[in-house]
C-alpha cells in the first residue's frame, strides 16, 4: 500500500541520519527539524552582501553589537575551515593546543601592550578585584608558557597553534562576523633559536596559508603589511580580493610588488617643481583649506605645501609638510617618526602651539620641528602659511625661506604612483584581510624573559613569529566573492553540505523511493546531503536552495522519476543535466571531486 511504502522510505531516511563521518559530523540531514531559520527581512545595518546573505540563509544571528551566534549551518562551515587549517598546519609540524581566553592583566603590563592596545582590550575584575583581560590575541600567554617550560636549544623549534574565540572591543564593529568584537581566530606562534630558523618557520606558515586559502577556492593576494599593534619586524597579509574590502592594496603589474597601501612608502612620485621666485606675502582672507586657497590664488592644489600639526606620544608636536593634493599615510607617519602614537592636533590645540589658526600655520621660522614628505623636496618651493591669520606666502623656497629637518615617505600611495621596486605605475585593488603572518623577532621574549641555553652554554632570547587567520571573516569573505542575486554560491570546501536534495512531491511514493535510494547511494560515497523534506511548493524549495547556495542541487520530481532520472544543477554555473537515477550517486561524487580539485588550483596573484 502506498502509505506503508512511504513509511518505508521515511524509515530508510531515518537510518541514513545515523551516518556520521570520521569526525562525528552528520553526512545526511533533513531540513525539517534542522535549525536553519531563513529570513526575508534583513536589518538596515547589514551593508555587505555577505552579511545580508548570512542572516537570510540562517547562518548567523546577532546577539549584541559585533557579537553573533553561529547557527548549525555556519558551524558546519566553520568546522570545515578548521579541518583545512588543521591539515595544513599539522603537515608543517605545528601542534594544536588550547589556551585560556581569560588572561591576567599583569602579563600585558609585562609586555607593555596594555597601553598600546588601548580600549580595544576588554578588561574585567574577578571577585577578588584582580585584573584580567579577555584575550584579543595570545602572544603574552604563549610566551609565558614557553619561558617556564623551554630552557634548551634542543627543545626548539616549536610551533603551537589554537583555534579559539577572541574578543576585541572594536570601535566600529560591522559587516556581521567580518569585523566582530567576539570572533574565532586560528593563532599560531613559532619559537626558534636563530634568525635562519625563524625565517624557515615564517616561510612554512606562509606556505601553509597559501595551501589553506587555495583549498578554500578564494581569489586572494599576498601583500607586504605593517606590523601594527602586534609589533615586530616583518609581515605579510593574505587578502581576499573584493570591492567591499576595507583594505586598499597597491600592486605593480610589471614586478611582483604588492603591499597594503598603509605599508607603501613612496620615496618619490611625479610632481611639478616650481622655479625660484621671491617670497611674496599675499592676502588670503579666510582661506584655510587647500581647495579654496588654490582656487583663490589661481593655482593647482599641487602648488601648495600643506602644513599639519601632529602630536607624538614621546617627542611632542611636529609640523608635517606634504604637497597640497596628497593625503598623509598615518601608518607611515607613525612608523617613520618613531615617537610612539601620533595624532593630529585639534584646532584649538594647534592654535595654542603655533599661535595662529590651522590653515595659516607656517614652516617659516617654525619653533616646532618640521618634517616633510619627499614630495615637498621634489617641489622645492610652494605656497605656505605665514603664521599670520589671513595671509599666505607665495614662492616659499625650501632651504632659503624654511628648513626641514627630515624628509620621510609620508604620502599615501595612489594608483599611478611609481612602484617602489621598479618604478612602473602602481594599480589599486580592495581586499579583505583574512590572514596575517608576522615575524616578531625578540619583542616578546625580551620583554618577558623567554630564553634558552645555546649549545655553547650561552643564553639566547627565543625568536618568535605569530600567525593569525579569522575563521568567520574568511567564510564571510568567501561569500562576498561567491554570490549572485539569488543567494550564496559556496565553494565546495567550505559549503555546510555539498548537495541540496529536493524531492518536489514528498507525498509521492515513487519520488520518495528515488530520494531514499539517492540518499543511501550518496552517503555511502561520503557525499554530504541536505534534504529539503519540507512539504513546500517547488518554487519555494528552489528559492531556498538558491539562497543557501550549496554547490550541487539535485531535484527529484514525478516527471523525472517517470523517466528514471533526477535533475542535477550546478549552483555556480547554472548548468543543468538529467542523470539516470542509477548512475547519479557516482556521477555526483565525481562532480564533487572535480569541483574540489578545480577550486583549489592556486588562486593567489602574488
Ligand atoms: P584588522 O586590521 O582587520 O583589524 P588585524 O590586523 O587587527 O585586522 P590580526 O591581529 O592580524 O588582525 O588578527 C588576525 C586575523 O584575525 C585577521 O587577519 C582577521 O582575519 C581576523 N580578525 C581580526 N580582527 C577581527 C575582527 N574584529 N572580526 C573578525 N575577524 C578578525
Ligand atoms: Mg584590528
Amino acid at each position: 500500500m502506498a502509505k506503508d511504502n512511504i513509511q518505508t522510505q521515511l524509515d530508510r531516511l531515518k537510518d541514513a541520519q545515523k551516518l556520521t563521518d570520521f569526525s562525528g559530523e552528520s553526512v545526511f540531514v533533513p531540513l525539517s527539524g534542522y535549525f536553519a531559520p531563513s529570513k526575508r527581512e534583513v536589518p538596515a545595518d547589514a551593508e555587505l552582501v555577505s552579511h545580508r546573505l548570512m542572516i537570510r540563509a540562517g547562518l548567523i544571528r546577532k546577539l549584541a553589537g559585533g557579537i553573533y551566534s553561529y547557527l548549525p549551518l555556519m558551524l558546519r562551515s566553520i568546522r570545515k575551515l578548521e579541518r583545512v587549517i588543521r591539515g595544513a598546519l599539522n603537515r608543517k609540524g605545528a601542534r594544536e593546543l588550547l589556551l585560556p581566553a581569560v588572561q591576567p592583566l599583569e602579563l600585558w603590563q609585562e609586555s607593555g601592550r596594555d597601553k598600546k592596545y588601548g580600549p580595544e582590550l576588554l578588561r574585567l575584575k574577578d571577585r577578588h578585584q584582580r585584573d584580567f583581560v579577555i584575550g584579543p590575541t595570545h602572544e603574552e600567554v604563549i610566551t609565558d608558557i614557553i619561558r617556564k617550560e623551554i630552557h634548551s636549544y634542543r627543545d626548539l623549534p616549536i610551533n603551537l597553534y589554537q583555534i579559539q574565540t577572541k574578543f576585541r572591543d572594536e570601535i566600529r564593529p560591522r559587516f556581521g562576523v567580518m569585523r566582530g568584537r567576539e570572533f574565532i581566530m586560528k593563532d599560531a606562534y613559532s619559537f626558534d633559536l636563530d634568525e635562519e630558523g625563524a625565517n624557515g618557520s615564517y616561510l612554512d606558515m606562509y606556505q601553509a596559508y597559501k595551501e589553506i586559502f587555495d583549498q578554500c577556492g578564494l581569489r586572494y593576494a599576498i601583500v607586504e603589511a605593517d606590523s601594527g599593534a602586534i609589533g615586530g619586524s616583518y609581515s605579510h597579509e593574505f587578502m581576499v580580493l573584493a570591492d567591499s574590502g576595507e583594505n586598499t592594496l597597491m600592486f605593480c603589474d610589471s614586478c611582483s610588488y604588492a603591499a597594503n597601501q598603509e605599508k607603501s612608502a613612496l620615496e618619490s612620485y611625479e610632481i611639478e617643481s616650481f622655479p625660484d621666485s621671491p617670497l611674496e606675502r599675499v592676502h588670503t582672507p579666510g582661506m584655510r583649506h587647500v581647495p579654496e586657497l588654490a582656487k583663490f590664488m589661481g593655482v593647482k592644489e599641487r602648488a601648495i605645501i600643506k602644513s599639519m600639526l601632529f602630536i607624538t606620544e614621546s617627542k611632542g608636536p611636529v609640523l608635517v609638510l606634504i604637497p597640497g593634493h596628497r593625503e598623509i599615510n598615518p601608518v607611515q607617519l607613525e612608523n617613520s617618526l618613531a615617537a610612539g602614537a601620533v595624532r593630529l592636533a585639534g584646532p584649538e590645540e594647534a592654535e595654542g602651539i603655533m599661535g595662529v589658526p590651522m590653515g595659516f600655520v607656517t614652516p617659516v621660522g617654525s619653533k616646532v620641528r618640521v618634517v616633510a614628505d619627499h614630495g615637498v623636496r621634489l617641489m622645492g618651493s610652494g605656497i605656505v602659511g605665514t603664521g599670520e591669520k589671513d595671509y599666505h606666502y607665495r614662492g616659499a623656497k625650501l632651504g632659503r625661506d624654511f628648513e626641514v629637518s627630515e624628509f620621510l615617505p609620508l604620502a599615501l600611495a595612489e594608483a599611478g604612483d611609481p612602484c617602489p621596486h621598479c618604478g612602473n605605475p602602481l594599480s589599486v585593488k580592495k581586499g579583505i584581510e583574512v590572514g596575517h603572518v608576522f615575524k616578531l623577532g625578540t619583542k616578546y621574549s625580551e620583554a618577558m624573559g623567554a630564553k634558552v641555553q645555546r649549545k655553547d652554554g650561552s643564553e639566547a632570547f627565543i625568536i618568535m613569529g605569530c600567525y593569525g587567520i579569522g575563521l568567520g571573516r574568511t567564510i564571510a569573505a568567501s561569500i562576498e566573492q561567491g554570490n549572485d542575486k539569488d543567494g550564496i554560491i559556496w565553494p565546495m570546501r567550505l559549503a555546510p553540505f555539498e548537495v541540496s536534495l529536493l524531492p518536489l512531491q514528498t507525498n509521492d511514493e515513487s519520488v520518495m523511493e528515488a530520494t531514499a535510494t539517492l540518499v543511501e547511494g550518496l552517503t555511502a560515497l561520503g557525499v554530504e546531503v541536505l534534504l529539503d523534506d519540507r512539504d513546500e511548493r517547488p518554487g519555494m524549495k528552489f528559492k531556498d536552495a538558491d539562497l543557501l547556495g550549496l554547490p550541487i542541487r539535485v531535484t527529484v520530481s514525478l516527471k523525472s522519476v517517470a523517466g528514471g532520472n533526477c535533475e542535477l544543477r550546478v549552483r555556480r554555473t547554472g548548468e543543468v543535466r538529467m542523470l539516470p537515477l542509477k548512475e547519479a550517486p557516482g556521477e555526483i561524487k565525481a562532480l564533487r571531486d572535480s569541483m574540489l580539485q578545480a577550486e583549489s588550483q592556486e588562486k593567489s596573484s602574488a
